[in-house]
């Protein structure tokens, strides 16, 4: 059979990311095939330089390039209400809406058994670290869907001993959807609307 060793290679390592079948591979690795060496190389680098400059932020989890993330280090920030999410890219979904003012808590993804993910790998306990220094409010912002409500309802329960007010976000974003995908105005509504646990 016809194939090509450096070609196969780029191919499987495209097929390895989320979302990409093996036809878009095929379709990523010819493009890199086309490009110019200079432009390749440096795409390589940028790549690299990435993963080895972006973390997890001590305090919160979220995606920065410091120790602690620009969010947490904002003084002007609320730092009592604390709104616990999915990952990185819920924080950037609300941060667009440029309203919400408190802070954060990424829990790096949500209670799966399915999937083998259970509550000790998720940013749990430092959470609960975080509630018992000053915390007023959490706000539990996890998808509408079943496992971002059972991932809520596990924490609040976790929560709840400790005297802090525990808020769920309104279904403004609709059930079954993801934070990430909700426009902005969907998702101020929704933080907006937040009610007792
Ligand atoms: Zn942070």
């Amino acid at each position: 059979m016809y194939s090509i060793d450096a070609l196969n290679i780029l191919q499987e390592w495209f097929a390895k990311l989320p979302g990409i079948g093996p036809k878009s591979a095929a379709r990523l690795a010819y493009r890199i095939i086309e490009m110019d060496p200079a432009e390749v190389k440096q795409f390589a680098q940028d790549m690299y330089a990435a993963r080895l400059a972006v973390r997890y932020c001590s305090v919160c989890g979220n995606l920065t390039d410091k120790e602690i993330c620009p969010i947490c280090a904002d003084e002007k920030r609320d730092h009592q209400t604390i709104c616990v999410v999915k990952d990185a890219r819920d924080v950037m979904a609300i941060e667009r809406g440029r309203e919400y003012r408190g802070v954060y808590h990424v829990l790096g993804g949500v209670i799966s058994p399915l999937d083998g993910i259970g509550p000790d790998d998720l940013r749990i306990k430092e959470l609960l670290d975080r509630v018992r220094k000053e915390p007023k409010e959490i706000i539990l912002a996890t998808n509408p869907d079943v496992k971002g409500e059972a991932t809520a309802v596990y924490i609040h329960q976790l929560l709840a001993p400790l005297g802090v007010k525990v808020t769920r976000i309104a279904h403004g974003v609709p059930v079954g959807g993801e934070l990430e995908y909700a426009d902005d105005v969907t998702l101020m509504k929704s933080l907006e609307g937040r009610r007792p646990f």
